[in-house]
C-alpha cells in the first residue's frame, strides 16, 4: 500500500462550534485547501456506538454496541482490518474503547496501554489511555498537543498508511460547562490552534487528513438521541479527492468505505454506505 490517510476525531463537537470557533479549519475551507460538509451520526448518538459505526460502517442496531457501558470486540469487518488485508500499516492514538472494539477486550492496561505488533491483523501500533476516574471536576484527558505529537511520531517511525486519533477533551468540556460560555469558546480555539500546525506537517508527509467528531452536543451538553445539535458535526477533508456539493449532509456510515476507498483497500460487503470522495 502506498497511500496514506489520517482520521482525527474530536469527540462531541456540535456543528455550530466547528463553524463558529475553529478558525484555522474554516480558513482552510475558504482558501480552498480543505473541503467541508455536515456529517450526521448514527443513533444512539453515544460515543462508543459512534466509534463502532465510524470504523465498521454498520449501524448500532447491527454491530450491537448500545452505549458506553457495552464495549466488546466487534465481529464486523472494520477499517483497521481491511487495511491490514492488503498489507497497510495501521496505528491508533485513542481512548481504550478503540483498542477493545478493534483489537482485543477487555482492556489490560499494562499490556494494551502501548503496543507495537507488526504482525497484527488489526492495530499495529497502538497508544491508548483509559480516562479512569473521569468526572465533571476532573477530565482525566491527556493534553491534545501530546496526542497529535504521538500520532506524528508513529507516522514517522512506522510509516503508517492509516492512523486514527481520538480525543475526548471537548466532549468532557461540553458536559461540564455546556456550550454558551467562555470556557467552551476557549477550549475550542485552543484545540483549533493546537491541531493547526500538524495539518500541513501531515500533508507534507503524504497524508490525506479527515477531521471530524463522533457526534455533537446540545445546549445542555447532552447527546445520545435524535436532534441536529446532538447528531450533526462538521467533517473537513484535506486531499485531492473530490466530494459532493458543500450543502450535502453525509451519513456517518459513509466514513469507513470512503477511508478504505482513498487507501485502495477492499471495502467489506457489510459496509453499504456510499463512498463520498472520488
Ligand atoms: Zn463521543
Amino acid at each position: 500500500m502506498d497511500r496514506k490517510l489520517l482520521l482525527i476525531i474530536l469527540d462531541g463537537v456540535p456543528l455550530r462550534n466547528w463553524r463558529r470557533l475553529f478558525g484555522n479549519l474554516e480558513g482552510w475551507v475558504d482558501s480552498g485547501d480543505a473541503q467541508s460538509w455536515t456529517i450526521r451520526s448514527v443513533l444512539p448518538s453515544i460515543s462508543a456506538s459512534c466509534y463502532a459505526s465510524i470504523h465498521t460502517g454498520v449501524s448500532p442496531q447491527e454491530h450491537g454496541c448500545t452505549g458506553n457501558g457495552n464495549v466488546f470486540r466487534l465481529s464486523q469487518p472494520d477499517v483497521f482490518g481491511q487495511v491490514r488485508k492488503v498489507g497497510g500499516v495501521t496505528g491508533a492514538v485513542a481512548h481504550s474503547f478503540w483498542s477493545e472494539f478493534f483489537n482485543r477486550a477487555p482492556f489490560d492496561r499494562v499490556r494494551d496501554i502501548e503496543y507495537d505488533e507488526p504482525g497484527s491483523d488489526s492495530i499495529n501500533h497502538g497508544r491508548f489511555h483509559t480516562m479512569t476516574g473521569y468526572g465533571l471536576i476532573n477530565q482525566m484527558t491527556p493534553s491534545d498537543v501530546d496526542l497529535f505529537a504521538t500520532l506524528s511520531n508513529l507516522c514517522a517511525r512506522f510509516s503508517l498508511n492509516y492512523g486514527m486519533l481520538h480525543t475526548c477533551t471537548l466532549d468532557s468540556m461540553g458536559h461540564r460547562f455546556f456550550h454558551d460560555c467562555q470556557e467552551m469558546d476557549h477550549a475550542c480555539v485552543v484545540m483549533d490552534e493546537m491541531l493547526a500546525p500538524f495539518i500541513p506537517r501531515w500533508r507534507a508527509m503524504g497524508y490525506e487528513v479527515i477531521v471530524t467528531a463522533d457526534h455533537g452536543q446540545d445546549a445542555r451538553g447532552h447527546h445520545g438521541g435524535r436532534d441536529p445539535l446532538q447528531q450533526e458535526a462538521a467533517l473537513y477533508y484535506f486531499g485531492p479527492g473530490q466530494g459532493p456539493p458543500g450543502d450535502t449532509v453525509l451519513d456517518q456510515l459513509q466514513l469507513a468505505p470512503t477511508i478504505l476507498s482513498r487507501l485502495g483497500a477492499p471495502i467489506a460487503d457489510t459496509m453499504r454506505g456510499e463512498v463520498f470522495l472520488r
